[in-house]
């Protein structure tokens, strides 16, 4: 069998999704959508996508820019098993989804509340078999539940602490900020440790979070306190036996998110994506129950590979998690331990 997926949203992350999707032998995308007949639009065409648009109030705006459409949304839902939904948080499709009959996995802007199934390929795939609505939890939720889960699964934690540097807007964003400033994010916790615990429940996390002018990655510091002690050694023992975390060491010349961001260009996927999340190796230290790590998040893409396992889950078309996750690192290029 294999998926009909559309795309609602074609944009950061919906593109990048259209084009893993591709990469698959047992899904294909029908469609993606686009509210504005911008370059992207043109790029989805150019690409042999079909373009439809999200509304009919959006078809005069392609007519004049010379953009043919292959429909509107409504009519590619009728055509699709699956939904990406691309679009910004809030923009309000669920009862379309439902009406449509199409099953529907929404990004991380969403709340968990939406869907009440917050999806990591890792920690809970075997539950996501069959069901027709997910979340696939933010970039910052993601990269924090892939090195934590292994951990948790290990040693047990006890307690963990995260401080999320975070990136003020993605490389393409001219409308966010700060651009001269950091910004401390004044809710604490912040949003991003109920939403590690929508996935893991049973953690005891807590989150503080800081944007600051940057928009290549975020970079996490974690404290984690472990019930089983461990040593550094088993630690990342721990990391190289799970799937999409990478590796790297300062002593390397790798000292800062913009070699790790100049190493992903030299990896030569395409648009440099990094889909794992980069530990440094030797930035890992231990005193006693304690444990202490920095890790660094491309924002753009560590969700991605989580999309395609999440639709390969709801449409059942592989039961095992560790082979949908090898299935899809191998057509991404991810070194898989599996
Ligand atoms: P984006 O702005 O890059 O893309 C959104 C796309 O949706 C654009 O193509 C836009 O034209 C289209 N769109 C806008 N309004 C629409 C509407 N009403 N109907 C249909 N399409 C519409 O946004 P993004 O960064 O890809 O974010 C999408 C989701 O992914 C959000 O929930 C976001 O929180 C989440 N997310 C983003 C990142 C990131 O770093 N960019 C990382 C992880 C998750």
């Amino acid at each position: 069998m294999t998926a009909k997926v559309a795309i609602n949203g074609y944009g950061t992350i919906g593109k990048r999704v259209a084009d893993a999707i591709r990469a698959q032998d047992d899904m294909e995308v029908v469609g993606v959508t686009k509210t504005r007949p911008t370059f992207e639009a043109r790029m989805a065409i150019s690409k042999g996508f079909s373009l439809y648009v999200a509304s009919e109030d959006n078809v005069a705006a392609f007519k004049k820019a010379g953009i043919e459409v292959s429909g509107t949304l409504q009519e590619l839902l009728e055509e699709s098993d699956l939904v990406i939904d691309g679009t910004p948080k809030g923009s309000g499709y669920k009862e379309a989804y439902a009406k449509a009959g199409v099953k529907a996995i929404w990004q991380g802007g969403e709340k968990h509340e939406l869907t009440n199934f917050s999806f990591n390929s890792q920690a809970n795939y075997e539950a996501a078999l069959g069901i027709d609505q997910l979340r696939v939890p933010s970039c910052n939720t993601t990269g924090l539940i892939r090195t934590l889960y292994p951990l948790h699964v290990a040693f047990g934690l006890e307690e963990v602490l995260a401080v999320m540097v975070r990136r003020a807007a993605d490389p393409w964003d001219t409308r966010r900020g700060p651009i001269n400033a950091i910004e401390p994010v004044l809710k604490m916790p912040s949003h991003h440790g109920p939403d590690v615990q929508s996935v893991l429940t049973d953690l005891n996390i807590q989150t503080i979070a800081v944007k600051v002018p940057t928009t290549i990655m975020h970079l996490h510091t974690v404290t984690a306190r472990m019930r089983q002690p461990a040593t550094v050694q088993e630690v990342l023992e721990v990391w190289r036996k799970s799937p999409r975390i990478k590796l790297v060491r300062g002593a390397d010349g790798i000292a800062s998110t913009a070699q790790v961001m100049e190493m992903a260009r030299d990896l030569g996927r395409p648009r440099s994506d990094l889909f794992e999340i980069v530990v440094w190796e030797d930035g890992v230290n231990v005193e006693g129950s304690s444990l202490y790590y920095f890790q660094a998040v491309h924002q753009e893409a560590d969700v991605v590979p989580e999309n395609v396992d999440a639709i390969r889950a709801m449409m059942e078309l592989e039961r095992s998690k560790r082979e949908s996750i090898r299935k899809t690192d191998l057509s991404l290029g991810i070194p898989s331990p599996f």
